[in-house]
């Protein structure tokens, strides 16, 4: 069984829309998928039943951006429910964060000789949450940079951005709201932030008592030790197991849907708090 809990939209920076997203999941084996775009859940409205209910599961997600201690985080909730009116909150509140950082993004462009940025991104969101992958695209188009790589590097990563997080709602806030939409809050990436042990350490224990329930011990692709390692770790904070590809777009072709290794076997799969 093919479970891939992570991946995104042209409802946020994912280049598939939702249908292709789900018909490739199909075609690559997928049996249960999240769809966790960047702080919305607008992809589930466009899908209705227009994909093959008998061979693949969808179980609603989101990916909300957060802050701990000054560094960016993000949490995935998985079967949230849709229906809550407080989701919409959340979505509006996480969107007005996003434009004002958009705007910030285009102002610091601007200042080093970068104009429009800001109307170029948010053209290339196209109705979708925006995010720095669409400077990143633009800074790329127009021949600022050759690759994603560089324009993070060059112009959008988090130290080049200094102040950016501070907006976000922190790790207490993110997997309250899950709580609240009756989903299960899961760490993602934990290996993407670059902490020290001690401090991922220190961001599960808070996670665990903001009421986190699962990590990702598998996002996409990744060695073998730094799985068993994560994997230790998810067992000593007594937490639930997570998988996912992070998909984005098929032009990124070391990232597929379904692809990456089997969880541990001594892990305890985040999908038997629904799964009965
Ligand atoms: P944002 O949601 O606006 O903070 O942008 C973060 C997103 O940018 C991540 O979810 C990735 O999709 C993408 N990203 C982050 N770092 C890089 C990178 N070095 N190269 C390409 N994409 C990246
Ligand atoms: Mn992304
Ligand atoms: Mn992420
Ligand atoms: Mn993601």
């Amino acid at each position: 069984m093919v479970y891939d809990l992570h991946c995104h939209s042209n409802a946020s920076d994912g280049e598939l829309s939702p249908l292709q997203l789900v018909s490739r999941a199909i075609d690559k084996g997928v049996r249960v998928l999240a769809i966790t775009d960047h702080d919305t859940v607008a992809a589930y409205t466009c899908l209705d039943n227009r994909y093959d209910k008998d061979y693949l599961t969808l179980i609603p997600g989101i990916e909300i951006s957060a802050v701990w201690r000054r560094q960016s985080i993000h949490v995935v909730g998985l079967n949230i429910n849709l229906h809550l009116s407080q989701l919409a909150e959340i979505v509006q509140s996480q969107a007005q964060v996003r434009e004002c950082r958009a705007r910030m993004i285009g102002d610091k462009l601007a200042k080093r000789g970068i104009n429009d940025a800001y109307e170029e991104a948010l053209k290339l969101a196209d109705g979708g949450m925006i995010g720095r992958p669409h400077f990143a695209q633009f800074l790329m188009s127009s021949g600022y940079v050759k690759s994603l790589d560089e324009a993070f590097n060059r112009y959008l990563g988090d130290t080049k951005l200094s102040g950016l997080n501070k907006n976000w709602p922190d790790l207490e806030q993110a997997v309250g709201w899950i709580t609240d939409l009756g989903g299960i809050a899961v760490l993602a990436h934990p290996n993407k932030y670059k902490l020290t042990r001690t401090k991922l350490h220190q961001l599960l224990s808070d996670f665990k008592t903001a009421g986190g329930q699962a990590m990702e011990v598998i996002s996409g692709s990744q060695t073998p030790d730094v799985t068993d390692n994560l994997a230790d770790v998810c067992i000593s904070f007594d937490l639930y197991a997570s998988c996912g590809s992070d998909f984005h777009s098929p032009q990124q072709q070391w990232i597929e849907l379904g692809k990456f290794s089997n969880l541990p076997k001594k892990c305890r799969p985040v999908w038997s708090l629904w799964e009965t």
